[in-house]
């Protein structure tokens, strides 16, 4: 990913608008990005938010009631123009896989694209490891089948951009993970530039270089996996990325940090410190625990603030009985007000 300014993006959009409603209640609003060639974006926010229609408008499928889009210098959308999104070299993989039935994997990967050889249709069948399934149809494979024959026919014209929309929401776990890996080792390989809406953020964290925050239609925050975890600015992004217990001023001096009125803060669950059996150590809280359950990995605990305020958190042991509860300022994420 790469700032505006970056003289060669693959893509660019520029102050994008899209209302369905007459111009009220935008589904994207203001959107400015730009993706440098061979890096993934990912999209990531709450349901609505805007990331289809804003994959939509770049694909030349919806039309912006104001902005404009650029792939590899060549302007697609514009006050001026509009190039249909046939002719914008952009590749798309959708969540529902958007396979002809009646056709065979042969002609659904050449369906629009029939310039392409059949050695350059075998190397990009081979590719996604589907080599040898010309002949069959759709409902002769499975999810995760069909979802590679959905990403040959969209690598199969060499797009300058991938866009890939909820492309594992379909599968179960097991698959999805699988077919996550490998799907992003052929982008990786092939250095594609590609976009990912996901709602899942550990997709986003595994896979994209750089990750765009939507809420509302517009980035409210942008930038690295580790950067977002770490700095989110608001509770939103900070709850995207894990779970986070909020906590007004008020509590924070409970915990004995300093807490500014109008200011918002978290602590991220698994943060949380505790000494047992008399030992206090620095934490200020003492408090019982209400309830410990087992999640394999972590035991979620939960417990009452001096102050009336049930919250919960993580442990690595089970936790009972009457424990000091506390965390280190470096785990204090603050909000300023909204
Ligand atoms: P999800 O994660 O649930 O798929 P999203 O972030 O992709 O959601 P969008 O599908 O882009 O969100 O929708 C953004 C907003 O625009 C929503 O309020 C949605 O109802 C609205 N919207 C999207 N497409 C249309 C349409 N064709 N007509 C009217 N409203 C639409």
């Amino acid at each position: 990913m790469t700032e505006p300014t970056d003289p060669k993006p693959v893509l660019r959009t520029t102050a994008l608008h899209k209302s369905f409603n007459q111009g009220k209640d935008p589904a994207v609003c203001g959107v400015t990005l730009s993706l440098a060639q061979g890096n993934i974006l990912a999209l990531v926010g709450e349901s609505g938010c805007g990331k289809t229609t804003l994959v939509r408008l770049i694909a030349g499928l919806e039309t912006p009631d104001s902005g404009s889009i650029s792939v590899a210098g060549r302007s697609l959308t514009s006050p001026t123009a509009f190039v249909p999104p046939e002719e914008r070299n952009i590749g798309m993989v959708f969540q529902d896989y958007a396979l002809f039935p009646h056709l065979s994997v042969y002609d659904n990967v050449t369906y629009g694209c029939k310039h392409i050889s059949r050695n350059a249709l075998q190397s990009v069948l081979k590719l996604v490891g589907l080599g040898g399934y010309e002949a069959r149809y759709p409902h002769q494979l499975s999810g995760g089948q069909q979802q590679r024959v959905a990403l040959a026919r969209a690598l199969a014209p060499e797009p300058k951009l991938l866009i890939l929309d909820e492309p594992f929401s379909n599968l179960d776990i097991a698959l999805k993970l699988q077919l996550r890996n490998e799907i992003f080792e052929i982008i990786n390989k092939l250095g594609i530039t590609a976009i990912f809406v996901t709602h899942d953020t550990q997709d986003a964290i595994m896979i994209a270089d750089d990750i765009a925050v939507l809420k509302n239609g517009k980035i409210v925050q942008q930038g690295s996996a580790s950067q977002l975890y770490q700095h989110p600015n608001s509770l939103y992004v900070a709850s995207l990325f894990g779970s986070v217990v909020p906590l007004s001023a008020e509590d924070m001096r409970l915990f004995g940090h300093d807490g500014k009125e109008g200011h918002h803060y978290a602590v991220r669950m698994e943060h949380f410190k505790t000494d047992t059996d008399g030992n206090h150590g620095n934490h200020q809280i003492r408090t019982q625990i209400d309830r410990s359950l087992f999640f394999g990995q972590h035991h979620l605990n939960s417990c009452t603030l001096p102050n009336g305020k049930r919250i919960s958190f993580t442990s690595t042991t089970a936790l009972h009985g009457e424990i000091a509860l506390g965390f280190e300022k470096e785990a204090v994420l603050t909000f300023n007000p909204d």
